[in-house]
């Protein structure tokens, strides 16, 4: 079945059209500036195209982007009726959501009522879905909740030691994202090892922009280093990851110029290797700082994959043992050193990393030599592919 995959920021729209049973892409680009100008960039049939639109709200891209599907310069199917269903990324689903769902006046409520919890990404992921309902009326939507996998954690992983009434009235919990990379490449490493995901105990590292790492037990989520926001866990980009909570009053209070919303903005944009490195938030320029003999970027470096590794280590404690490690995301399947340093005195665990093929990236391969008790994998995520799958599932 052909599935429009939606990915809806506050100004952007990312699109693929993809089948959901081989993942063939017809398709994809991207809507920007939506609300100020708006351009896309458009691939389809033919080489990668970019031209200036209007487009006052996420509707227009919408149009923008099915005239160029149907248009006989670069379209790639001859009328919308091909599409079977629009598959939306939602942010956040609370617990309301343990699974996908099709898209209902009751769902679009529900989603709405999760913006508190994430009130950058649910209010676009709503624009996107009311976009495509006017423009596309009668072609079935899902909704596909980045948190939704996570939903199988049991509570002693998803509930902080607060009072209970902050979990009870204001739905303070660790929630977790990245749920749909996670599964997907959990299903990924089972395949490739021809073993039912049921038995196996992966952790599963996403490592790219934002970073989190995964305990899946036999296929589910039982605990993630994200939290209540993608802010916790490891030191991201641009993001700090666990902190001891004190420092936010401790900072507050010294800091004169300090307020909290500037602290906010400090914690998610200027933190991170970003803000340990004073360097960038990609890691290829740290990499190349460090190589230059960047102290403070060998120090941000030693302090991802240190932390990476600790969770590692939590985690098969979480699991009471270990079979596979999954790297996958920008960072994860591209950077063999980080991969490299991560592992590095993982051997108590029984992994042994073969060095050749850890040298390879960005394609789906074992990094670890025949004998190691615990195979270490790349597998490239594919979130697309997986919201596609989801929506032909529930359809
Ligand atoms: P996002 O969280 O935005 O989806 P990605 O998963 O695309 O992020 O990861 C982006 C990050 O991947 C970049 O910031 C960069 O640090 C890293 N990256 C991409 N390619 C490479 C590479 N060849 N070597 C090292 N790091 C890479």
């Amino acid at each position: 079945m052909l599935i429009l995959v939606i990915n809806a920021g506050s100004s952007s729209l990312k699109f693929q059209l993809l089948d959901s049973e081989n993942g063939d892409v017809k398709a994809k680009g991207l809507c920007e500036r939506i609300g100020i100008d708006g351009s896309m960039t458009y691939q389809g049939s033919g080489d990668k195209v970019r031209s200036q639109k209007d487009m006052p709200t996420h509707r227009e891209a919408i149009k923008y982007v099915l005239e160029e599907l149907t248009s006989e310069k670069h379209g790639v199917i001859a009328s919308m009726s091909e599409i079977g269903a629009v598959g939306h990324r939602v942010v956040h689903g609370g617990e309301q959501f343990a699974q996908s769902a099709l898209i209902t006046p009751e769902v679009k409520d529900a989603i709405r009522d999760c913006i508190p919890l994430a009130p950058l990404h649910n209010p676009a992921n709503i624009m996107g879905i009311e976009a495509c309902e006017e423009v596309m009326s009668n072609t079935p939507m899902v909704a596909v909740f980045d948190t939704a996998f996570h939903q199988t954690m049991p509570a002693r992983a998803y509930m902080y030691a607060l009072p209970y009434e902050y979990y009870k009235d204001y739905a303070v919990r660790r929630y977790g994202f990245h749920g749909t990379s996670h599964r997907f490449v959990s299903l990924e490493a089972a395949k490739f090892l021809g073993k039912p995901v049921e038995e196996l105990k992966i952790v599963s590292c996403h490592l790219g922009n934002g970073s989190s790492i995964t305990a899946i037990d036999g296929g589910k989520s039982i605990d993630t280093s994200m939290g209540m926001t993608p802010l916790a866990g490891v030191p991201m980009g641009t993001r700090c990851g666990d902190i001891d909570p004190a420092i936010i009053k401790y900072l507050l209070e010294t800091d004169p110029e300090l307020t909290i919303r500037k602290l906010d903005h400090v914690m998610n944009k200027q933190s991170g290797v970003l803000g340990v490195s004073g360097v960038s938030s990609d890691f290829r320029d740290l990499t190349e700082a460090y190589e230059q003999g960047n102290k403070r970027a060998e120090l941000a470096l030693d302090m991802f994959s240190y932390n990476v590794r600790k969770y590692i280590g939590a985690y098969a404690t979480a699991m009471a043992g270990i079979d596979v490690i999954i790297f996958t995301a920008g960072v994860g399947e591209n950077d063999s050193k980080v991969r490299h340093h991560v592992c590095k005195g993982l051997g108590y665990l029984g992994i042994t990393i073969d060095p050749e093929q850890n040298s390879k990236r960005g394609e789906l391969v074992e990094i670890t030599t025949p004998d190691s008790k615990v195979k270490v994998l790349v597998v490239p995520t594919n979130e697309e592919l997986m919201i596609a799958k989801e929506a032909a599932m529930v359809l």
